[in-house]
């Protein structure tokens, strides 16, 4: 049996289905429960998105679609809706990024930790601000999306944690709090952070950068700069010119396209596939080597594994301290593989001499 023919008529059929039998009723005839994710929008009311779609299929297919037949994770029901021309709007709106966060506690902070109100200027301004961070899918937002009363609540959320606030905090999440001790530890750092997250969005220079591939493996907790200072961080990295001059550097002064970490080199491993192929990382994090111009000195070669191992957690290690911590982590396997290798009464011994 087809999935995924739905048509305008029987969506609306859906609807008036869902008007007459009334929410509940609706839902409990066809088995689903209520949206959690997306409901269609249509002459300002609301429907739960997932059951209109799966009663419209009876209409178009024979049968209705029980919920679990939707695949394609929780976005399925929607898209079909929209293709059918409807609107589709999310329930909730997702949860604050580190870098929203990072942008609303440098608020917070310039108001003498203070939370502040909906109909503050600033809020307003970091409202609309926080609206163009190209972070949050248009789809995954409602109408409400960090319209000033989130962004104040969100404010209130940050003071109420600072360690000198005396009453009870309001909600706020592990990520707020986690944002405010890296702001009470390094304001310094932490607030020229926000200024490059700020400026970036103003100059529309962040929302030209597609995500990178490590952002989906990084939970919110591996990148103290956010994620779009990330993207930026890359970008720059990736940049062809800087990366020909680096390697042009190195081989120039009979040096080999190796990784500075590990060794590994990508021509003796995989012969002439992987030749000329190295990448570049740029040891500083944005926020301490600022706009200025990349000096070839500041760039590192490294393979695959150890660029994607430095990014992984901040603070990042140079090469030369990856390098080590490889070289440490091999003399205790070593160690190790000797230890068990031994007789038995040898390897009690050391285990006991620990
Ligand atoms: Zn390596
Ligand atoms: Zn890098």
């Amino acid at each position: 049996m087809r999935r995924g023919a739905i048509t305008q008529g029987a969506i609306l059929r859906a609807i008036a289905e869902y008007d007459q039998l009334g929410r509940d009723e609706f839902l409990a005839k066809y088995g689903f429960e209520r949206a959690r994710s997306y409901v269609v929008v249509h002459e300002g009311r609301e429907y739960d998105s997932k059951a209109i779609a799966g009663v419209a299929h009876q209409w178009d297919q024979g049968r209705p679609l029980r919920a679990d037949e939707f695949s394609g994770g929780k976005e399925h029901a929607a898209a079909w809706l929209k293709r059918a021309g409807f609107q589709v709007k999310a329930v909730k709106n997702p949860d604050w990024a580190r870098d929203e966060i990072i942008l609303a506690c440098a608020l917070v902070r310039e108001n003498g930790w203070k939370g502040l109100d909906a109909q503050d200027a600033r809020v307003i301004e970091l409202s609309g601000l926080l609206q163009l961070l190209p972070i949050h899918a248009e789809a995954e937002r409602n109408e409400k999306f960090r319209n000033p009363n989130g962004v104040a609540r969100k404010t209130f959320d940050i003071a109420t944690r600072h360690p000198e606030y005396q009453g009870k905090p309001t909600n706020g999440s592990a990520l707020d709090l986690a944002v405010l001790k890296q702001f009470l530890a390094r304001p310094a750092e932490m607030s020229e952070v926000a200024h490059l997250i700020r400026q970036g969005v103003v100059s529309g220079e962040l929302q030209a950068l597609a995500p990178t591939a490590d952002e989906e493996f990084d939970d919110e907790y591996s990148a103290p700069e956010g994620r779009l200072l990330m993207r930026r961080h890359h970008a720059r990295e990736r940049s062809k010119s800087l990366r020909k001059k680096k390697i042009a550097s190195v081989l120039q002064r009979g040096g080999r396209l190796e990784c500075q970490a590990c060794g590994f080199d990508f021509e003796t491993v995989y012969g002439d596939r992987g030749a000329g192929y190295i990448e570049c990382h740029h040891v500083l994090p944005l926020h301490m080597a600022g706009e200025g111009r990349t000096r070839l000195s500041d760039l590192a070669l490294l393979c695959a594994n150890c660029h994607r191992m430095i990014h992984r957690r901040a603070p990042w290690p140079t090469p030369g301290e990856l390098r080590a911590s490889i070289e440490a982590k091999y003399a205790a396997d070593r160690r190790a593989a000797a230890a068990i290798a031994r007789p038995r009464g040898a390897g009690d011994d050391v285990a006991r001499n620990r």
